[in-house]
């Protein structure tokens, strides 16, 4: 039976995936910014300690500075400029320690860590273009400042830098095309349901919220329609759980088949399914939902030598009339659902009664 205290509301989350991502980046920039600020810290007392004034005092305000974007990063808009800022002066300062009077031949190995940071913090795109002229640059600054002797000492020296650095490119780029890949899929898994393929309930909850904003924005109409199946259950132990699989892909292939591009379906649970409908009201949209309601209806499931009838009960409400919030929104498309199931079920009801006159 049909309960709609059982049905669990969507809620407005206030986070999509993209913001999750937004703040995984951001806390990466942190612990970046920290980590660099310590290291430059131990240098800055070595350095003091070695004599080199002007050197340590200038780490000491970059150890300030990086601890103070460590603190700020969370809170700014745009993360981009941020990053550029931080790898653009970071890698000349790697470039120019190996030039330095007096600097230490292996000042040279910090270069390699300008690919790990450039993938780590840009992706294998961008990542790729900031960390091949820097390291390229590097090698012709480290070729000129130590002229290799061609001597087999010699040659394995430079061997070891060039292949090492090469070697370490070349793992970083295939690490991170893996790693976008995996989380391309992940994706892609979360914003779909494996069962039916249409939207997942978060993602249909994330592209109903997105569209109630945008909505707000343009003063544009919006509907939601919430769909269950009809007396599921019976399907179900008639004919076997395969059997109510294959009816719910398709009761979606219909539905989807006639939904048009900018119409979003998912699944919310069970046999309980979410229409977005943007840009119409209820009075664009009741023909269309009406007809869908008569195609499935209308084609029963073939399976094996069945046909399975299959019907469902739909809820309808319009943005702004029944609701300015997500929440407003769902409660009367799902009020309306339970009363469809109450007056036979197979029907689509859009308003409430109206009031009886005194
Ligand atoms: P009503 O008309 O009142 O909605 O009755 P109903 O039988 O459709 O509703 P009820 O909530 O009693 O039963 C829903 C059934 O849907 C129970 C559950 O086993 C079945 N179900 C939920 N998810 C799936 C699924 O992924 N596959 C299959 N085959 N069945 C499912
Ligand atoms: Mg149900
Ligand atoms: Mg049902």
């Amino acid at each position: 039976m049909f309960n709609p205290s059982h049905a669990k509301p969507l809620v407005n989350t206030g986070a999509g995936v993209a913001d999750l991502q937004d703040v995984g980046q951001r806390s990466l920039m942190r612990m970046v910014f920290i980590t660099t600020g310590l290291t430059l810290g131990v240098f800055c007392v070595l350095q003091f300690m070695a004599g080199n004034l002007l050197l340590s005092a200038l780490e000491l305000l970059v150890t300030g500075l990086l601890f103070w974007g460590a603190w700020r990063i969370t809170g700014v808009r745009r993360l981009m400029p941020w990053i550029y800022a931080y790898l653009l002066p970071t890698f000349c300062f790697l470039l120019y320690i190996i030039v330095i009077p007096g600097a230490s031949k292996t000042a040279f190995v910090w270069v390699y860590i300008i690919p790990v940071l450039s993938y780590l913090l840009l992706g294998r795109k961008r990542g790729s273009l900031l960390a091949l002229p820097f390291v390229v640059g590097a090698c012709l600054l480290y070729v000129y400042t130590y002229p290799v002797s061609l001597t087999p000492e010699g040659l394995i020296d430079l061997g070891n830098a060039i292949f090492c650095g090469l070697l370490l490119i070349v793992f970083v780029h295939l690490y991170e095309t893996r790693r976008a890949a995996a989380h391309q899929q992940l994706q892609r898994m979360a914003r779909t349901d494996a069962l039916t393929g249409v939207a997942s309930r978060g993602s249909f909850q994330q592209s109903l919220e997105q569209s109630l904003r945008e909505s707000e924005r343009n003063q544009s109409k919006l509907v939601l329609v919430l769909l269950d199946v009809d007396h599921f259950k019976a399907v179900n132990d008639q004919y076997g759980h395969d059997a109510g699989d294959q009816a719910l892909r398709h009761i979606c292939n219909s539905l989807s088949k006639r939904l048009r591009a900018t119409d979003t379906l998912g699944r919310l649970g069970g046999e309980e399914f979410g229409l977005l409908l943007r840009n119409t009201d209820r009075t664009g949209a009741e023909p269309l939902v009406e007809a869908l309601r008569l195609q499935i209806n209308s084609t029963p499931l073939a399976y094996g030598e069945h046909s399975i009838p299959l019907s469902v009960t739909l809820g309808l409400a319009e943005w702004p009339l029944d609701g300015r919030s997500l929440e407003q929104l769902y409660r009367t498309a799902d009020r309306r659902l339970y009363r469809g199931k109450e007056q036979g079920r197979d029907q689509l009801v859009s308003r409430d009664p109206s009031p009886a006159i005194e």
